[in-house]
């Protein structure tokens, strides 16, 4: 005899910044957005056993402000997510040698107009690594400033 446990456990796939460029109500910048989507599955000991569907989530690839999809956002976020189309911004983040210790920043390049801006500057190892978890990034290019 032991504990069954059941439940719903989501899985997160990261697409982005993808899709038409958009002007973030916050920041005002204008960017594709980085879209997460989360696919709901039904467990019994931790075993998916029932797809329950997919949440769809849209955020600002600068200031991280979004939403969850709903509606036609959510029928345009699955198109935009099986799109091949190429991404025109790129997050770089880039580590400074301090004498202390090295610091991060990270930066969005824009591959159209060839434009760079921080997004946060003189992070420590560990905030540069909370940054990247809860924005979900997981492949980022470093480069050494
Ligand atoms: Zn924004």
């Amino acid at each position: 005899m032991g504990v069954v446990y059941y439940g719903v456990k989501s899985f997160k796939k990261v697409y982005g910044p993808k899709g038409d460029v958009k002007e973030c109500s916050f920041c005002h910048k204008a960017y594709q957005e980085t879209y997460v989507k989360f696919n709901k599955w039904g467990h019994i000991d931790f075993i998916p056993l029932i797809p329950l569907g997919a949440d769809y989530y849209h955020f600002c690839p600068v200031c991280f402000n979004g939403d969850k999809c709903i509606k036609e956002g959510k029928k345009e976020a699955k198109r935009i997510v099986k799109e091949n189309t190429p991404v025109t911004t790129n997050l770089v983040p880039r580590g400074v040698h301090h004498v202390a210790e090295k610091t991060y920043d990270l930066y969005l390049d824009d591959k159209n107009s060839g434009e760079s801006f921080p997004i946060s500057t003189g992070m420590k190892k560990s905030d540069y690594k909370a940054l990247k978890k809860n924005r979900f990034y997981k492949k980022i290019e470093e480069v050494d400033a």
